[in-house]
């Protein structure tokens, strides 16, 4: 199983980092070994002081596929969540500056947070672009997203990365993370809603 994770997918997050708008979807792994296992809590790495928080839309590839066609490309998944794309921000900006691979920054162990239930589409009203999504931070609302909002739709980033990779059953797809995204502290602890229902809660250590 292999985590895919769209940068910059929302206008107001590309601008919160200063970065510009992709003109096609901007895509980067993470590895199994990044999935944090569900009730445990989140540990801060010894070697970053600057970790953050992005919640994200997650989507689960149900089928084989290669070079999927956007029309085509809903036939191809059957479910989503909620997770965390944990960042350490002091790691990304510096691998940035010096135009290194991103892996250190996002694809540690522990960065990746699925919530504990995929919510099948037939049960979603409004489909996935009717979607609204919250975290909290210590009972606080920290960011609030609508997949409305997204530069890039589902079918079309399954579109685009499946010109690249092919997509098997089980992929994860972490859909970008909307404005709000800020530090984590020892204490703090994470909840993620999907509408109005709890997805994941994590405590971090
Ligand atoms: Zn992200």
């Amino acid at each position: 199983m292999k985590i895919i994770c769209i940068g910059r997918n929302y206008a107001e997050h590309a601008a919160e980092l200063g970065n510009s708008l992709p003109n096609e979807p901007l895509f980067f792994l993470k590895p199994d070994s990044a999935v944090l296992a569900h009730r445990h809590p989140f540990y801060i790495p010894d070697w970053t002081n600057d970790v953050h928080y992005e919640v994200e839309l997650l989507v689960r590839i149900s089928k084989l596929g290669k070079a999927i066609a956007p029309e085509f490309a809903d036939r191809y998944y059957d479910a989503i969540s909620l997770g965390i794309d944990f960042t350490a921000r002091d790691i990304q900006a510096e691998v940035k500056s010096k135009g290194q691979p991103w892996e250190k920054a996002k694809a540690f162990d522990g960065s990746a947070v699925i919530g504990r239930q995929w919510i099948p589409l037939e049960e979603l009203k409004g489909g996935i672009q009717g979607q609204a999504f919250h975290l909290n931070r210590n009972g606080d609302v920290v960011q609030q997203g609508q997949a409305k909002d997204m530069i890039f739709d589902v079918n079309q980033i399954i579109a685009h990365v499946s010109r690249f990779m092919t997509l098997k059953l089980g992929d994860v797809i972490f859909t970008g993370t909307p404005s709000g995204v800020g530090p984590v502290q020892v204490g703090d602890v994470l909840e993620g809603f999907l509408g109005d229902r709890s997805m994941f809660r994590v405590s971090v250590h």
